[in-house]
């Protein structure tokens, strides 16, 4: 007997390839939940099941759900200036997110991260008048053509290829654009990208890197690999591109940017700054960079862009978030801390190892022994062991984003803690039984 839910989704799937609007080249099927209301850390279906929210829409979603002061924000921009193409608090905006970061000396704003980085890439372009980027192996940078998956093999001319079970591996790619716009090398890795830069310096335009690798498992960059990776882009005359789009108003106000210590040329934006109800991505960086679109020597077209609904979201996320200077990141940071190191030690007595790493906010969590040093060691089969789990916690309750991501919300509170407790236990011990069954 199928459930509402499961028989409403039969019938979505009629219409919705795959019955999701998201894929990528996983051998498993997602299977989606349908939800019809949804509170601060909450989120029930439609057969009415209660959800521990740790997803948050990929990380969008930073003030919890239903926020007042947020979702007031939004009503009163719809009430007032729905649709033009330049309102009242432009300017309110863009001083906020300049006054937290201090990198932001001029900014523009897109819809997707996916795009804003492609404007990123040009503007880079534009300004060192090189053609190549380098990118880094299991980083995302969207869903573009040019800048997902792939492997290099050639150490000396490390271009990315197709290569057989890539997860990023996709059918109808544009021939030719991976191989011809970017390097992709290991991250973590001093040498391999001074080589490389030594040695094509003068064909590359910019380095982008998540600053924390969260698509890679939540790898923390070595001590001094950001500073190296400046250092470097300078000695070559490349611009150093942060896409923050996970990072950026998740781990702190200033970014991982403000947390490393590094400037970069360029950042994107995207995903938590909008608060999770509507979208809107950033590009920021140096005025002098940031000035070729001024000079209308690069174009940055979109019908959407700055819509006033988007800026009064970032408006209210920001404010929020930057009320007595933060405060709320350590209560959140609190919270989301206890969550991981029960679920470590929850993990340990259903028998599973597991380690969580990165930064809290958008850490993660690996079925191994030790934690991952570089997001090359990020393999298929740790990859599998986590979504066995990630799966067993959705049966149990607890929504966890589907690279094992714990997201926190600025509404997390005690008693998410200890829904957390309960339910993980049954989890694990599901968990644990599939992982004898297949290991
Ligand atoms: N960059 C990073 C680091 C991301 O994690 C993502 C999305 N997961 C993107 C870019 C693309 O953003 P979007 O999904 O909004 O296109």
């Amino acid at each position: 007997m199928l459930t509402k839910m499961q028989e409403y989704h039969e019938k979505v799937k009629q219409f919705l390839p795959g019955g999701v609007h998201y894929n990528f080249n996983l051998p498993w099927e997602e299977s989606p939940l349908h939800f019809v209301k949804t509170q601060d850390s909450r989120v029930f279906d439609m057969d009415g099941n209660e959800y521990l929210d740790l997803y948050a829409r990929f990380g969008a979603m930073i003030l919890g759900h239903g926020n007042k002061v947020y979702q007031d924000a939004l009503k009163a921009a719809i009430d007032r200036v729905l649709c033009v193409s330049h309102c009242d608090f432009d300017y309110e905006v863009l001083e906020l997110i300049h006054s937290l970061v201090p990198s932001a000396e001029m900014i523009r704003f897109g819809l997707a991260g996916t795009e804003i980085v492609q404007n990123a890439l040009r503007v880079a372009r534009a300004y060192t008048g090189k053609n190549r980027f380098v990118r880094f192996e299991k980083h995302y940078h969207g869903n573009n053509d040019n800048i997902m998956g792939g492997k290099a093999v050639n150490a000396d001319y490390p271009v990315p290829q197709d290569f057989a079970g890539d997860t990023y591996g996709t059918s109808g790619r544009a021939a030719d654009c991976m191989e011809s716009q970017s390097f992709l090398i290991p991250w973590n890795d001093e040498a391999a990208l001074e080589k490389l830069l030594a040695a094509h310096g003068d064909e590359i335009a910019a380095v982008i890197t998540e600053p924390m690798c969260v698509n890679g498992g939540s790898v923390e960059p070595k001590p001094g690999y950001l500073q190296k990776m400046r250092a470097l882009c300078d000695q070559y005359n490349v611009l150093l591109i942060f896409d923050e789009i996970i990072t950026g108003f998740r781990v702190g106000l200033g970014g991982a940017q403000g947390h490393y210590g590094v400037t970069p040329d360029l950042t994107t934006f995207g995903k938590a700054i909008a608060g999770g109800g509507v979208p809107v991505s950033v590009l920021a960086g140096k005025k002098e960079v940031m000035s070729l679109l001024e000079a209308k020597k690069v174009i940055h077209a979109g019908t959407f862009n700055g819509y006033p609904l988007g800026l009064a979201a970032v408006k209210a996320t920001l404010e929020i978030l930057s009320q007595d200077n933060g405060a709320v990141y350590p209560k959140m940071q609190e919270k989301i801390t206890a969550i991981q190191n029960i679920l470590v030690q929850n993990a340990a007595k259903a028998g599973i190892p597991l380690i969580v790493q990165g930064l809290p906010g958008c850490a993660a969590y690996h079925c191994c022994e030790k934690p991952l040093e570089s997001p090359s060691e990020y393999s298929f089969d740790i990859l599998t062991k986590d979504i066995i789990l990630n799966t067993c916690m959705q049966k149990h309750g607890i929504l966890v984003s589907s690279m094992s991501r714990l997201y926190s919300n600025i509404s997390l509170t005690d008693d998410d803690v200890a829904w957390f407790e309960k339910h993980s236990v049954g989890a694990l011990q599901d968990a644990a039984a599939i992982l004898e069954d297949i290991c």
